[in-house]
């Protein structure tokens, strides 16, 4: 599609427009106060339902559904084994030590939680067989994830570190162990049950509830750990829920429901880290990001407008901003005028001292130029030792004047190079104003030019204005 002139200029101007102002102190701090009061909210939204679950419904309602907790675990332990997977990639991409303890969180998660939906159909005949995966599970996970936010932050890891795979073998083992124990113990007295399930449950809520502290006590304020707390909180509810349930009734499927939302929450930042920089503490918040454009912008544009060596500005922002004082002093009624430099004999620099000092005069000439120069003055590398100065607010005779000093700045300047051999590095210029050299930059410029030619063919180092040799 083809934008009409305007239609492209508007669109060109949106794109550069600047961001706007920051909002007053008042509306901004009560904006953020109502954003943390939100993810309050959003993150104890669940205790409403457990709540609810526990006052008005009699726990002795029961919803006993095989198939449907088959089909559940089923598929939260297919998404769990999923979500781990996207995490270990993160991981090996970014080697967070964060990411390897959620990596393992997922995994503990998937192998121990299986079972609890495998065996479900053992739920007549030994309950706790069937359940007590369950709290295991959600215990490990929870303190993989509190681990874990202890190593946020951490350096990244080596890449033979994140390669091994010692560290994943040893754990799967010890999962595995796990689940042997829960079997084992499911031998027990059915009484007993109670007294292993009740202190995971209770183990993982103090778990999370500790991980959520270590979050706000750290002040880690990013979205994805943000998401992380909310996943932090709706765990914690979860094995609350669980803490109060019975199997099979509404409590306890209200459990379930709020542990799976956890997960999601979760699992949505892990892909957010995986679409992003796959470590979560490189995931900047909105603000932080427009922030950090902000700064590569104008550290660009300054780039964009610089000579690398001299650090004067380059010859393509020397003219954009010879064409804006232009227009400015037309507008005004003010003076503006051009100073054309060019080193003396800079070739015989080259030739007799080395390529390496012709550098190191280039960037003493700009140093030693600024000295004389004031800050509204412009300075500018427009050839290899050529340079122009743009003096606004300033008639032929003071810009002479700057000239001068700038050519006796020079001539009294010993260069110190590696030769050890003194060096004197002459400067001859051409002075032009608008008005009197004529109405647009091109001819201004090559006013001064002419003159800048005049003072080589006078025997250099001199000045040349409008009235002749300063
Ligand atoms: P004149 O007094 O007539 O201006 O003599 P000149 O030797 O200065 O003039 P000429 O144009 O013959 O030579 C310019 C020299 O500037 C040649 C070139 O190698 C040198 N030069 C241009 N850019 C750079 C640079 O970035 N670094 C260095 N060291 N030398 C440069
Ligand atoms: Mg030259
Ligand atoms: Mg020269």
């Amino acid at each position: 599609m083809k934008l009409t002139d305007s239609a492209q200029a508007a669109a060109d101007s949106a794109h550069l427009q600047p961001i706007p102002p920051p909002v007053d102190r008042g509306a901004l701090r009560l904006t953020r106060s109502y954003e943390a009061l939100l993810r309050v909210l959003f993150g104890l939204t669940p205790l409403v339902g457990i709540v609810y679950l526990q006052l008005f419904q009699s726990p002795t309602l029961t919803f006993e559904h095989h198939l449907a907790h088959e089909l559940a675990i089923a598929a939260a332990t297919g998404v769990s084994a999923f979500v781990c997977w996207v995490t270990w990639r993160c991981y090996l991409s970014s080697g967070e030590p964060f990411l390897r303890w959620l990596t393992l969180g997922f995994l503990g998660f998937t192998l121990i939680y299986a079972p609890h939906g495998l065996l479900t159909r053992l739920a007549d005949h030994n309950l706790s067989l069937f359940l007590n995966f369950g709290p295991s599970s959600r215990l490990v996970m929870v303190a993989c994830l509190l681990y874990g936010l202890l190593q946020y932050g951490k350096p990244a890891e080596r890449p033979a570190e994140i390669q091994a795979s010692g560290f994943w073998r040893r754990w799967i083992a010890v999962f595995v162990l796990i689940d042997l124990l829960v079997i084992a113990t499911a031998m027990l007295p059915a009484s007993a049950g109670q007294w292993i399930r009740l202190p995971q449950e209770a183990a993982a809520l103090a778990l999370a509830l500790a991980a959520i502290a270590l979050m706000l006590w750290r002040r880690i304020d990013s979205p994805l750990m943000t998401i992380y707390t909310i996943a932090l909180a709706f765990f914690a509810q979860s094995s609350l829920a669980f803490f109060l349930a019975r199997p099979w009734n509404h409590q306890w499927w209200m459990a379930h429901t709020v542990f799976a939302a956890g997960f999601f929450v979760l699992s949505f930042g892990v892909t957010r880290a995986f679409h992003t920089t796959r470590a979560f503490s490189l995931v900047y918040g909105q603000e932080e990001m427009i922030r950090r454009l902000e700064e590569a912008n104008a550290q660009l544009r300054r780039l964009a407008a610089t000579d690398s060596l001299t650090g004067a500005s380059n010859r393509r922002h020397f003219m954009e901003r010879l064409a804006i004082e232009w227009e400015r002093a037309r507008r005004e009624g003010i003076p503006l005028s051009l100073l054309a430099i060019d080193l003396d004999h800079f070739k015989d620099v080259n030739d007799e001292h080395g390529h390496q000092a012709g550098d190191e005069v280039l960037r003493r000439f700009v140093a030693e130029a600024r000295t004389v120069l004031r800050p509204a003055d412009l300075l500018g590398r427009t050839g290899g030792e050529e340079f122009a100065v743009l003096l606004p607010d300033s008639d032929a005779e003071r810009a002479t004047a700057v000239a001068e000093r700038l050519r006796a700045r020079m001539a009294d300047t010993v260069q110190k190079v590696r030769t050890e051999k003194p060096l004197r590095v002459t400067a001859s210029i051409g002075v032009a104003s608008f008005g009197p050299d004529g109405e647009s930059g091109d001819k201004v410029f090559r006013a001064a030019d002419k003159r800048l030619y005049k003072a080589k063919n006078q025997g250099r180092n001199r000045v040349v204005g409008p009235d002749g040799p300063a």
